[in-house]
């Protein structure tokens, strides 16, 4: 039986207060180590891609994010929490395809990745590349030719597909001048519970820095998801659904505690996060990728420094902002998508675009606030 929220959050809340605000010296913080890049200036040592599961773009808003620290902390930095998930399609592992690869699900140039479920094996098919019958990069190919450790760390069985892409069997040749190898995805871990996935990743950011590597890891957080249906997507006081956002925002805590209280992360991490997509449409699921329930995500960026700000007036110019009923208008710069995480990881980083992405292709969604 799922252990419900209320019984243990004032404990590990207090943890996680305790911890940051004895931490949080930010005018003692580390300089930015800007490691050679082959485009611009690096912002991050470190970037985490969070994926907050079935997590809603109102879930971040008025009351709710007032009872949610570390929420409220990553909102410190740019954010929207009008962001769409893909366009098409607004279930799992199509929209996490999506993250990793830059690419929209439909579409010559698109992934093309529809099962919902645990892949077939890499030789019936099981790989993002068999799609196409062409090799599909992602943000992993880039971050891990360019010298930086990679990882992957998940709550659900189904994103074995990124590790049967990207190992040494399936990955690509280096893109780079450097030999680094076919096995894109450095680590590759799964957790049954938040808290699990946040230490694995804590572990794998101080590895990183202790072999002095940058490092690009991919997070996927499932309790919201899991909450709505069970218990549908009901954002109400004590609801399941909410109390799954509790779970996670302890999480993304520790996280943030262990970067606050290591001197040799403060400052050189960056957080990118959003979601696969959100829900309610129908009850218990969704499915219907036309409802702003199930399109209407959130957004942020943060590394400590990022001011506070609604993202669509950073990116103006190359994004267009949909009303909140609206998936998109035609024929206008798109909105601010999950998919735009891929290629914001790697500007962080210093890096160019993945190869073949079209979405943030550009990489001009946090226009003027980076060196
Ligand atoms: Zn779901």
């Amino acid at each position: 039986m799922k252990v419900r929220w209320k019984h243990f959050s004032s404990l590990l809340c207090a943890f996680c207060a305790l911890t940051i605000s004895a931490c949080d010296q930010g005018s003692n913080a580390t300089p930015l180590v800007q490691r050679p890049a082959s485009t611009r200036a690096a912002a991050a040592q470190h970037v985490l891609v969070i994926s907050v599961d079935g997590l809603r773009g109102d879930a971040l808003g008025a009351p709710w994010i007032e009872q949610l620290p570390a929420f409220s902390q990553l909102l410190v930095g740019p954010h929207t929490l009008q962001a769409r998930c893909d366009p098409d399609i607004s279930v799992t592992l199509p929209n996490h395809v999506g993250m990793a690869t830059g690419r929209l699900f439909i579409g010559e140039d698109g992934h093309g990745w529809l099962p919902n479920i645990d892949p077939p094996i890499a030789s019936k098919g099981g790989t993002l590349h068999a799609t196409h019958d062409r090799y599909t990069a992602s943000m992993f190919d880039v971050a891990h030719d360019a010298g930086a450790r990679t990882g992957l760390f998940s709550m659900k069985s189904k994103f074995i597909l990124f590790e049967q892409s990207y190992n040494d069997q399936a990955g690509a040749p280096s893109l780079g001048l450097r030999d680094a190898g076919r096995d894109k995805i450095d680590a590759f871990e799964s957790a049954l519970e938040s808290e699990d996935l946040a230490r694995k990743a804590i572990r794998f950011l101080h590895q990183a820095e202790a072999s002095q590597n940058s490092s690009l890891a991919f997070l996927h957080f499932a309790d919201p998801d899991i909450a709505g249906h069970g218990d549908v997507w009901e954002l109400s006081p004590n609801s399941f659904y909410l109390e799954a956002i509790h779970v996670v925002d302890c999480a993304l805590g520790e996280i943030l505690a262990a970067i606050a209280c290591d001197p040799s992360l403060r400052g050189r991490v960056a957080i990118i996060l959003t979601s696969d997509h959100g829900g309610g449409n129908p009850p218990y699921s969704h499915t219907v990728h036309t409802d702003p329930l199930n399109f209407t995500i959130p957004f942020v960026v943060w590394n400590g420094t990022l001011p506070s700000i609604e993202l669509y007036t950073v990116a103006s110019t190359a994004r267009s902002t949909p009303s909140a009923s609206e998936r998109a208008t035609p024929n206008a710069a798109p909105p601010i998508r999950n998919a735009d995480a891929g290629n914001t990881a790697l500007t962080l980083l210093g890096l160019p675009a993945i190869p073949g992405s079209t979405v943030n292709a550009r990489q001009d969604l946090l226009g003027e606030l980076l060196p």
